[in-house]
């Protein structure tokens, strides 16, 4: 049985002080809940450390949003795999579409920062995603395969086996155009065919694939009914928490 697992992307919001606040929240209203799915939430680096204290003994798992290309040494600015372990996190989101469009990560970036992640125990959150013209030109498909080609495909089986997956088409990301439960269930059975070609069926069957962009917690149990459907990556949902835990209910 694959592990099913809600995720927030807190992006670049809160500050030090706020996102604590929020993961406190956060551990003392899953205490009465006690989640059915994986819970983790993707902060902002500079809250890793503190918030990895906060959620100590408590059901959530901390991820980082991004991580360096680079293992380290003289990159300004960057913060390395290894960095981003040492605070606790276990997990690293990567790929990331505003990764890709804002700061050029393509598939030859994201391919090593995926293999440091893994390299230095982080497992990856790793995105994939059409944009709206490719959605509209009918190449949903082509775009994804090529995204799992250039940046995962190149792992061992028992690496790839430490990789999550969220599709998230962009066009539904912040946008409140959210894709429907078939489109969603589409594109993830599609996905996971593509693994099953690549590693076969009990890989791909253990694969969590979660469903990324404008899920909320009116959709989310439409989405999360789907066979396929996993869970979800959750951005603007995941900022206030009564929201994002009647999107945890939900899974
Ligand atoms: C995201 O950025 O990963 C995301 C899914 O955002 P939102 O939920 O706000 O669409």
């Amino acid at each position: 049985m694959r592990t099913k697992m809600v995720a927030g992307n807190w992006k670049m919001n809160k500050n030090l002080q706020e996102g604590i606040a929020l993961a406190k929240e956060l551990v003392e209203a899953l205490k009465n809940q006690e989640p059915k799915c994986a819970v983790v939430i993707g902060t902002p680096f500079i809250h890793l450390a503190s918030v990895s204290e906060v959620i100590k003994g408590s059901v959530i798992k901390l991820a980082a949003e991004n991580c360096a290309d680079k293992e380290k040494g003289a990159y300004t600015g960057e913060v390395s795999a290894e960095m981003v372990r040492s605070t606790g996190a276990e997990y690293c989101i990567l790929g990331h579409s505003e990764r890709r469009a804002y700061y050029h990560e393509d598939c030859d970036i994201l391919r090593e920062k995926v293999l440091l992640a893994l390299k230095n125990d982080l497992k990856p959150i790793f995105c994939i995603g059409e944009v709206k013209e490719e959605r509209e030109s009918g190449k949903q498909n082509e775009v994804v395969k090529a995204q799992l080609e250039g940046s995962v495909f190149n792992l061992s089986a028992e690496d790839f086996g430490k990789i999550t997956l969220a599709y998230e088409p962009v066009w539904a990301i912040g946008t409140g155009l959210t894709a429907t439960p078939e489109q969603a269930q589409d594109m993830h059975a599609f996905i996971r065919s593509l693994i099953a070609e690549k590693y076969g069926k009990q890989v791909a069957d253990d694969t969590t694939i979660l469903y990324g962009g404008s899920c909320n917690a009116k959709n989310a149990a439409e989405l999360f009914a789907n066979p396929d459907v996993d869970g979800g990556l959750i951005g603007g949902a995941s900022l206030k928490a009564p929201d994002f835990c009647a999107i945890i209910a939900a899974r």
